[in-house]
């Protein structure tokens, strides 16, 4: 059908047109702000050739970049990884090699300076990884717009960083093990006590806390240990009603089950069924396999008290106290406590 492919694009742009406006204005409006309130980037100029660092020195005024200065590339890396720079002027494209080898870590915005503003120079520090190349010589105006280049990037990858930070705070559910956050679980853990409390009914709190976490991070490597909280959440659940009973990571490795309508001895039974199954079958991180178990403590309430106000927070410290115990006692085992009434 001729002009059928065109159709389709306008079908979906009229539809995009009925959408509601998103608010981009919004968005462009808080970046701007966010631009503004964060410090200038700091700058680390590193120029080997000492005409040209002076030189530099006095180009570079400290309303553009506020800046470290050093002469060596063994210098320029100490201070690099006591604390990240966001831009670099270097006239070294070995430096720019090391730094930019350092791939696991932040990268940087370079500017190579370059002595002679040819071409088999600027081709030299793009290669070594350069995001921009300037002759010596360059203009000043052309070198603040460059700086002003610089900035910009520098600032909106410090933005995006933060942006992100804030997301994965704001995000229901954990990264890595997909079960609730901590957030998620600060907001509506009082909300279901609350909820029990006002129907009288009941519901247990068990806190689970992975045994010597540390040594399994510090023998089998940090990615071994994520794999591990990674089955950890899904092994919990399978023990669990679906659709009533919720996980929650609230640490490291740690977490918490939340039982709505389960009575203490219940979920007695649920905490020993959780034990034995993270002890009774290894964890398979990373091509090996491992023993692992881990520590409870639960508070149950067979009626939750009503109209106390901060008992979810109560309840809490009571299954705290009770996961400390089992610490305590050599690990591995679960700890009870039944809250009766209200706070005396
Ligand atoms: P205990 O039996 O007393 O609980 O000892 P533990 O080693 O488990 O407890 P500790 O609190 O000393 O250490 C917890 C460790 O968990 C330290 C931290 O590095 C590690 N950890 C926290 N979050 C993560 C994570 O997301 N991934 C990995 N791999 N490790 C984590
Ligand atoms: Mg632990
Ligand atoms: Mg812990």
């Amino acid at each position: 059908m001729p002009g059928g492919h065109t159709t389709v694009i306008q079908r979906v742009l009229e539809r995009r047109g009925q959408k509601p406006p998103t608010s981009d204005e919004g968005t462009t409006a808080t970046v701007a702000v966010m631009v503004r309130v964060l410090p200038p980037p700091k700058a680390l100029l590193a120029f080997q050739d000492a005409p040209m660092r002076a030189f530099m020195e006095q180009r570079v005024r400290p309303d553009m970049l506020d800046y470290d200065s050093v002469a060596d590339d063994a210098e320029a890396l100490r201070r690099f990884e006591s604390e990240f720079r966001p831009v670099v002027l270097t006239d070294n494209p070995e430096l720019i090699r090391k730094i930019r080898a350092r791939s696991a870590q932040r990268a940087p915005y370079i500017l190579y300076v370059a002595e002679l503003d040819d071409s088999a120079e600027r081709e030299a520090g793009l290669a070594a990884g350069a995001d921009d190349c300037v002759g010596r010589r360059v203009s000043e105006r052309e070198f603040e717009a460059r700086i002003g280049a610089a900035r910009r990037i520098a600032e909106l990858e410090a933005v995006l960083r933060i942006t992100l930070a804030e997301n994965r705070k704001l995000s229901a559910t954990d990264d890595l093990t997909k079960v609730a956050s901590r957030r998620f679980f600060g907001k509506h853990f009082p909300r279901e006590v609350e909820r029990a409390g006002r129907y009288g009914r009941a519901l247990s709190l068990i806190l689970c806390d992975i045994d010597n976490f540390k040594k399994i991070n510090d023998t089998l490597g940090h990615a071994a240990g994520d794999d591990i909280l990674r089955q950890f959440g899904p092994r919990l659940q399978r023990q669990l009603r679906k659709g009533v009973d919720w996980v929650a990571r609230i640490g490291g490795e740690e977490f918490a089950i939340v039982m709505p309508e389960t009575a203490y001895e219940a979920a007695v039974a649920v905490a020993r069924k959780l034990r034995a199954a993270v002890a009774g079958a290894a964890f398979k991180p990373v091509n090996k396999t491992l023993q692992v178990t881990a520590s409870f403590g639960l508070c149950g309430m067979d009626r939750v008290p009503v109209g106390e106000p901060r008992l979810a927070e109560r309840v809490l410290k009571i299954a705290d106290a009770a996961l400390y115990r089992s610490k305590n006692d050599g690990r591995n085992r679960v700890t009870a406590a039944i809250l009766k009434g209200p706070a005396a």
